[in-house]
């Protein structure tokens, strides 16, 4: 059985107990409904920590009035079943009021990188995000901490987050899991019934068909976003919140494919909002 503290006295305590024995840390912050893509995450930071924390928060501070913080997935048994077969070492499963006490009024934002992609929809998402994540890093100061690449944007935000900040964590970015048939792993494909799960198939087909023509030489981002926009525009249950062609490292707009490029889309089907994304690394 794994140890599920609530508190962040209970995380400081523990902490501090391994700290006195010398041993590294690591982090991987989620909000729980964990699956093999969270896993991906876990198994990095059990290789190379001596002890690695999982938080587990529904964070309501990222979601927008809108939005599905009250339907959010939650399974906190089967999560800590997870953490605990992938050698995970504690669970900070805070409640909101841990958090965010009485006279909360102190934000962790950021502009540039959280101006495109998903920050245009979700316009206070990131400020959610960043604070969270620098209260996290505060609370378990951890050696490293370990995002996926599913959020792509999300890990350039941390990352820019702790240089501009000078927060001493190493991020760790983590490469997209997937279904056997391609889907992106995420708590939101829940969402999802029997035909919207078939139909969510066509963003990891347009993912796939994006790398393919970049490979075969195209380098016109204006046209490769036009491209993947009318593959998506051919399943009729598909909503396009956005496809964009960004440079990597600051989220800015790009007109050319090049080194360290991120593809990126978010797709309605039905309920669920689903990201997928690539990224060129070297041309
Ligand atoms: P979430 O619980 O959705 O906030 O995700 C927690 C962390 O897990 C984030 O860093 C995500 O990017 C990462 N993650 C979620 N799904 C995947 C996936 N399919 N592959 C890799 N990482 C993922």
């Amino acid at each position: 059985m794994i140890k599920v503290v609530h508190t962040i006295k209970e995380v400081r305590e523990q902490v501090k107990a391994w700290r006195t024995e010398g041993l590294s840390v690591g982090l991987v912050p989620t909000m729980g409904f964990l699956h093999e893509g969270h896993k991906s995450l876990i198994d990095s930071s059990v290789k190379d920590n001596d002890r690695t924390v999982v938080s587990v928060f529904v964070n309501p501070m990222q979601f927008g009035p809108s939005e599905d913080l009250a339907n959010y997935p939650r399974d906190l048994d089967a999560d800590a079943e997870l953490c605990a077969s992938a050698g995970a070492d504690l669970i900070f499963n805070p409640e909101p009021e841990e958090m965010y006490a009485d006279g909360f009024c102190s934000f962790v934002d950021m502009i540039g990188p959280t101006a495109e992609l998903c920050g245009k929809s979700r316009p206070i998402h990131f400020r959610g995000v960043c604070t969270v994540v620098s209260k996290l890093f505060n609370i378990v100061q951890p050696d490293r901490a370990y995002f996926g690449q599913k959020d792509a944007q999300q890990l350039a935000v941390i990352k820019r987050m702790v240089t501009d900040l000078n927060i001493p964590v190493e991020i760790i970015g983590c490469p997209i899991i997937r279904e056997a048939d391609g889907l992106a792993k995420s708590s939101r494909n829940t969402y999802l019934n029997e035909e919207e799960r078939k139909a969510a198939l066509i963003l990891s087909k347009t993912i796939f068909m994006g790398q393919e023509l970049v490979k075969n030489g195209l380098t016109d981002a204006a046209e490769l976003i036009s491209r993947m926009k009318e593959n998506i525009e051919t399943e009729p249950l598909a909503k396009i919140d956005y496809v964009d062609v960004v440079n990597f490292d600051d989220v800015s707009r790009k007109d050319t494919i090049g080194d360290n490029t991120l593809v990126a889309m978010a797709v309605y089907v039905g309920k669920a909002r689903l990201l997928d994304n690539f990224i060129i690394e070297k041309k």
